[in-house]
């Protein structure tokens, strides 16, 4: 068959197929001609393919999330190696850390990291800010203005949500979050 991209005659094999309700249609360029194709198209396109994907991934964090700690918890030994690996690149963090959480423990605070945490359900009174379902057993801690719009760590900008509140958020900020979330009932 003759390539319709660069003329060449080429065997069949050399042509890629595509199937259309279980009919195959061979391709009118060949193999390599259809890569190249390809290749151009995504280097001529890669900031849209990048935005896409990004897209994508804020959508699906949640979900990435949850599968994550699902897959950590039926591979412990996993989890440790790489817990492992990662002191061992990143020692003045851990060093770090070590020292914030003993400066925590001498200021009496027996559960460092647990308090903000506690807090914020004490506040809530258990309860996830926007559905108000109660979230004793399980809450996501939420950024109010997402990181990714220049929200930052401090506590005035935590709350806890319910897992499927907190999914549907997600990177959105909190004053859209509602407005949509009132639209909706
Ligand atoms: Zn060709
Ligand atoms: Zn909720």
């Amino acid at each position: 068959m003759i390539c319709r991209k660069c003329a060449s005659d080429k065997p069949n094999s050399e042509f890629w197929f595509v199937v259309t309700n279980g009919v195959r249609y061979m391709r009118k360029s060949c193999a390599s001609c259809e890569a190249a194709r390809i290749k151009k198209w995504r280097t001529e396109n890669r900031s849209l393919i990048l935005e896409k994907i990004k897209v994508y991934n804020d959508a699906n964090a949640c979900r990435r999330r949850a599968y994550s700690r699902l897959w950590a918890q039926s591979n412990p030994e996993r989890v440790r190696q790489s817990q492992r690996a990662w002191k061992e690149k990143n020692r003045d963090e851990v060093r770090m850390r070590g020292r914030l959480y003993q400066a925590a423990r001498r200021a009496g605070d027996t559960k460092p990291g647990r308090t903000l945490l506690h807090e914020l359900m004490e506040l809530q009174k258990g309860l996830c800010v926007v559905c108000v379902a109660d979230i004793r057993t399980r809450s996501h801690l939420d950024h109010i203005v997402p990181v990714s719009k220049g929200g930052g760590n401090e506590r005035e900008n935590l709350q806890l949500l319910c897992p499927s509140c907190n999914c549907r958020k997600n990177a959105m900020p909190m004053a859209e979050f509602i407005v949509r979330f009132n639209h909706a009932r």
